[in-house]
């Protein structure tokens, strides 16, 4: 199956043919401070358990400006404003 996702670097629709245990699946990340919410299509396996597909968003919002890490997940614009440094 072919199917349109997020390329982890660079963020933009790529075409991927998918392996048999893969799936395409949207998932959302929340801002912990404001709530601001980015919803994208990531490619997850099967064998992944949802802290695993969860962590497949964050990677990539990682790549945009985000801090998510054990303390949480935080948007651009919150980052600097709980304390992260970095
Ligand atoms: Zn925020």
């Amino acid at each position: 199956m072919r199917v349109y996702v997020n390329d982890l670097t660079t963020g933009e629709l790529v075409a991927r043919e998918l392996e048999t245990h893969e799936y395409p699946s949207q998932i959302t990340v929340f801002c912990d401070r404001c709530g601001d919410e980015v919803t994208g299509d990531y490619v997850v396996s099967e064998h992944m358990t949802s802290p695993e597909r969860l962590e497949v968003a964050r990677a990539h919002l990682r790549g945009e400006g985000w801090v998510c890490d054990k303390t949480g997940d935080y948007c651009p614009d919150c980052k600097t404003k709980v304390g992260h440094r970095g």
